[in-house]
C-alpha cells in the first residue's frame, strides 16, 4: 500500500473526515486490521485563512509547497490536498514535488460523468464559486457548472467559515443549504457538487432532490484506489 501524504487542517474538521474515511475504506476493501498508510501535515488554518482574506495566494502557495516537500521527504507516494479552495495553489504544490497529486476537481468530474450527468450546481466557498480555478478544471472535463446567485453564495460561504470550520452543525443552516440546492435544481442542475470539504458534514443525499457529489468522500476514494 502506498503512503498517502495529506495536506490538511483546512479545516481540521474535514481532515478528520479524510482520516476516518480513508481508514474505513481500506478496512472495507482489505479487511481484518488493515488501515490506511497516511502521513499528515496539518496546518494552522487561522494562518491560511488570513492569507486567503488578504488575497495573498502566493504566500499560501509557498506555505503548502513547503509542507508538500516535507511530505515527500517523509516518503509520501501520493499527495492529497484536503480542501477544494486551496486547489487554487495546486500548481505551486505540484511544481515543488515529484509526488503524484490527486486533484479534487478531476476526481469530482469523473464521478459526475460516470453518473451520466453534465450540468451541475456547485456549492463551495466564495473563492471557489466565484473564481475560475476549480470551475474551469471541471468544465475542461466536460461539465457545465452553475453557481448560486450572490446572496446565496454569501450565505453558503459564511456558514462554511463561521460554523462548519469550527465544528458547528445547525438545523437552520441545513435548511439554508436545502433552499439553495432547490434553487440550483430549478436553474437546471442535474446534480450538486458539495465542493467544500466541510459541506458533507451538514448535508447529504437526503437534503437534495438530485444526486449530490461529496468531494471529501470522492477524493478519499480516489486516493485509496491509487494507493492500493
Ligand atoms: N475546506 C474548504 C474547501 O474545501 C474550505 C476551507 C478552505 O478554505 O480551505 O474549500
Amino acid at each position: 500500500m502506498k503512503l498517502i501524504g495529506m495536506l490538511g487542517g483546512m479545516s481540521w474538521e474535514s481532515t478528520a473526515e479524510y482520516y476516518r474515511l480513508a481508514n474505513e475504506i481500506v478496512r472495507g476493501r482489505v479487511g481484518g486490521l488493515a488501515s490506511a498508510r497516511i502521513l499528515l501535515h496539518s496546518v494552522d488554518f487561522a494562518e491560511v485563512e488570513r492569507m486567503q482574506a488578504a488575497g495573498d495566494w502566493d504566500a499560501s502557495g509557498r506555505l503548502l509547497a513547503e509542507a508538500a516537500r516535507g511530505l515527500e521527504r517523509g516518503g509520501a507516494e501520493l499527495l492529497v490536498l484536503c480542501t477544494n479552495t486551496m486547489h487554487k495553489v495546486a500548481d505551486a504544490i505540484t511544481a515543488a514535488t515529484d509526488v503524484p497529486f490527486v486533484h479534487i476537481a478531476d476526481v469530482t468530474a469523473a464521478a459526475v460523468r460516470a453518473a451520466g450527468m453534465q450540468r451541475v450546481g456547485l456549492l463551495a466557498t466564495g473563492y471557489t464559486m466565484e473564481q475560475p480555478f476549480l470551475r474551469d478544471r471541471l468544465e475542461s472535463r466536460g461539465l457545465s457548472v452553475i453557481v448560486p446567485e450572490a446572496a446565496d453564495r454569501a450565505e453558503v460561504h459564511r456558514i462554511i467559515y463561521d460554523e462548519l470550520c469550527v465544528g458547528q452543525i445547525s438545523e437552520p443552516s441545513r435548511a439554508v443549504y436545502r433552499d439553495v440546492i432547490r434553487r440550483l435544481v430549478d436553474a437546471g442542475a442535474e446534480g450538486i457538487i458539495l465542493g467544500c470539504t466541510e459541506i458533507e458534514l451538514l448535508v447529504g443525499p437526503d437534503d437534495s432532490p438530485v444526486p449530490v457529489f461529496p468531494t471529501t468522500r470522492l477524493h478519499v476514494e480516489a486516493a485509496i484506489a491509487a494507493a492500493l
